[in-house]
């Protein structure tokens, strides 16, 4: 018999979502006629919109003439598509050759483990995005569980109000991978440009390369937030960005991603990260839909960018409302507090005294509304529940009525 790959075993028990799912559904089970809402998953809730969606339409169409079909493209991307990332996004910064297209930022991170390989160092905000300490793990890059909601071979840089969910880089050993999200999920947190030079002097100061996840990047409205970690000097030596059509466009179903692996970025013996990253894409990875590609070239354009806003800017404003609701007198008087700054989708609410798990549990048997527990995206979120704007405006008012009533 073949042996199991080791990564697997070394898995934390399981993944939060699941773990969520299970819970809701007993509590539907236990009480039939409730109506649950859902403030958890981060999944986009709106349609389309119609000019993307007509592209996409489009382009479908003339894929059954035969003028218009085309089968395998450039493992890459569309070089039309490549381009228009690189002059919409990173005007002046970055080039077409360094965008590479693809199925989503998810499946980027774990293809990311694949040029790394297993004996690399890696560094994670604690609380983090799962995918990235668990895509570590499978690979065997990451150790076994430690026993403490983590993982031997990962360094957890604690964020919290504190710091300003700004980590202490200092505990970070030379040559580490650091995986960085901003706007965080799940904090919410959106680094400035003064904590991301601090990132980016110290990676380059001690041979890190960071891996920036910046798929929310289209919730920022603060002039003075970065978009993107090339806006810092000296990012193009050290850094890979990941980034997402998803929750810019609502592609989360679509699947429209990319990342910018830049010509100055190297390895230890000084060879090129941008080569042996074409490498996997054009070895383990055969090109993005056609179709999906047409749908985020007409999100760039003109029209696209205005609806694209409109979007992001409903889901914001779910946002204020949530926010409005969660810092009402009911919870404000047992010592609540909510972190968001108004630049990413994700309110980040801390209930002293409480565990996540059991505030979840009370808040979905009182207002029969689902939140994330802060724990399961690492130790330094327990006591925490993120909220999440994704919803239809009435759900989110209707969830928001519940909530000012409900007491602690
Ligand atoms: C939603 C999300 C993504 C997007 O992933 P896709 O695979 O492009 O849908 C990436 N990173 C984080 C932190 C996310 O929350």
């Amino acid at each position: 018999m073949i042996e199991r790959n080791k990564g697997f075993s070394n898995l934390s028990a399981g993944y939060l979502f699941p773990e969520v799912a299970k819970r809701r559904k007993a509590y539907q089970a236990a009480h039939p006629d409730a109506k649950i809402i859902s403030l958890g998953i981060g999944n986009t809730t709106e349609p389309l919109t119609p000019h993307i969606a007509k592209a996409m339409v489009d382009y479908a169409s003339s894929l059954a003439t035969k003028e218009g079909y085309s089968g395998y493209g450039d493992e890459q991307g569309l070089s039309e598509l490549r381009k228009k990332i690189a002059d919409v996004l990173y005007p002046n910064i970055i080039s077409a050759e360094e965008i590479f297209v693809s199925d989503g930022a998810k499946c980027d991170i774990a293809r990311i483990q694949t040029l790394f390989g297993s004996s690399t160092k890696i560094a994670v905000q604690d609380p983090a995005y799962p995918v990235y300490v668990d895509g570590s793990v499978i690979v065997g890059a990451a150790g076994a569980d430690n026993g403490q909601d983590g993982h031997s071979g990962v360094t957890y840089l604690p964020c919290t109000a504190d710091n300003d969910f700004f980590p202490d880089l200092s505990v970070i050993q030379d040559n580490t991978l650091i995986y960085f999200c901003s706007p965080n999920n799940p904090t919410g947190a959106a680094s400035s440009r003064e904590q991301l030079k601090k990132l980016v002097d110290f990676a380059k100061k001690k041979g890190c390369i960071i891996i920036y996840d910046s798929a929310y990047f289209a919730f920022i409205r603060d002039e003075k937030i970065p978009h993107t970690i090339y806006e810092i000097e000296g990012a193009k030596e050290c850094a890979i960005e990941i980034n997402s059509f998803s929750k810019l466009a609502g592609f989360t179903g679509v699947r429209l991603g990319w990342s910018v692996v830049p010509k100055e970025l190297k390895f230890a013996d000084g060879t090129s990260v941008h080569a042996d990253w074409n490498r996997v894409m054009t070895t383990l990875f055969n090109g993005a839909s056609n179709i999906a590609q047409r749908g985020g070239l007409a999100a760039l354009d003109e029209e696209g960018r205005k609806e694209t806003r409109g979007l992001v800017d409903y889901y914001l404003e779910n946002a204020k409302i949530m926010k409005e609701a969660l810092t009402g007198s009911n919870f404000a008087n047992a010592g609540v507090k909510v972190y968001y700054t108004g630049d990413s989708p994700y309110l980040w609410v801390h209930f002293p005294g409480w565990k996540s798990w059991d505030i979840f549990d009370k808040i979905l048997d009182k207002c029969r509304v689902v939140t994330t527990p802060g724990s399961g995206f690492g130790p330094s979120g327990e006591s925490y529940l993120r909220f999440s704007c994704f919803g239809h405006r009435e759900d989110v008012e209707e969830a928001c009525r519940r909530l000012k009533t409900f007491t602690l």
